[in-house]
Parts: structure tokens; sequence; C-alpha cells
């Protein structure tokens, strides 16, 4: 993962989890959550430490923009992601960009909350 930039270190970062990848990224079963990331929220960071310490190999990728095509965001795959909760934990608290839903949820309105189609109103407290 390269190197943050400076000031944007987040609390801990020490102490990031090394990604463990899997013997296969085919999971077994459903998961009861997804990790939803707002493309709102996520743009213009590219800090990816959601990518650095997902688990899960290429569950986590960049993609254009839906608002700014020539920029990235982060998008999360819901057919391999399953629901460790390490990205939400470590996308910095400042940026705020992924939460945790439900399975069913998510995969009943799919499109609306993948990155390139997104268009839900995720809950923030
Ligand atoms: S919840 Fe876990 S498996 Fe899913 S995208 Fe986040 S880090 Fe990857
Ligand atoms: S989702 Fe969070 S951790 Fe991932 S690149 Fe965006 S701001 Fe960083």
């Amino acid at each position: 993962m390269p190197a943050p930039p400076p000031g944007k270190l987040p609390k801990d970062y020490d102490k990031l989890p090394v990604p463990q990848p899997q013997a296969t990224s085919v999971r077994k079963r459903d998961p009861k959550l997804l990790a939803v990331i707002d493309p709102v929220k996520c743009f213009g960071r590219g800090c990816e430490y959601c990518i650095a310490v997902c688990p899960v190999p290429d569950c986590i990728t960049l993609v254009p923009d839906p608002q700014a095509p020539t920029l990235h965001v982060c998008s999360v795959n819901y057919d391999t992601c399953i629901g460790c909760m390490a990205c939400e934990k470590w996308c910095p608290d400042d940026y705020d960009a992924i939460r945790m839903l439900p399975f069913a949820q998510v995969i009943k309105d799919r499109e609306a909350y993948e990155t390139p189609t997104f268009s839900v109103d995720i809950p923030y407290e």
C-alpha cells in the first residue's frame, strides 16, 4: 500500500492489519452484512485503506466516479464481500464513507447500492 499523505494518517495506522488473502474468494454462505461505500463521501479521498485491509482479493476496487468519470472511487463486489467490517473500521472517521448494511436490503435493490449507479441515502449518525 502506498504511504498515505502526511497529516492524513488515521489513528493506529501502524496497527493496520495485513490483508490475509483467502484460499478462495468464493464465499460459502451469504453474509449477514455487506459493506456499502457512499461514492460522494469516498470521492477524492484516494486513501484506499479499505482496499489495503480487505481480506478478500479484488473485493474492493477502484471504479470511475459516477459524478466525475475521470476520477475514481471505491466499489465493493457484493458477490464476494464476506461482511467482515474491516473496511468500515479503517475508513477514516472524517471520511466515513462505508456502512455495513443488511445483505437482503442491499441485494434486493442492488443497482441502487452499486457504486456506478449509487442512488441511496445512507444513514449517518
Ligand atoms: S466487509 Fe470485509 S470483505 Fe467486505 S468489502 Fe469490507 S473488508 Fe472486504
Ligand atoms: S472508502 Fe474510505 S477507506 Fe476507502 S478510499 Fe474511500 S475514504 Fe478511503
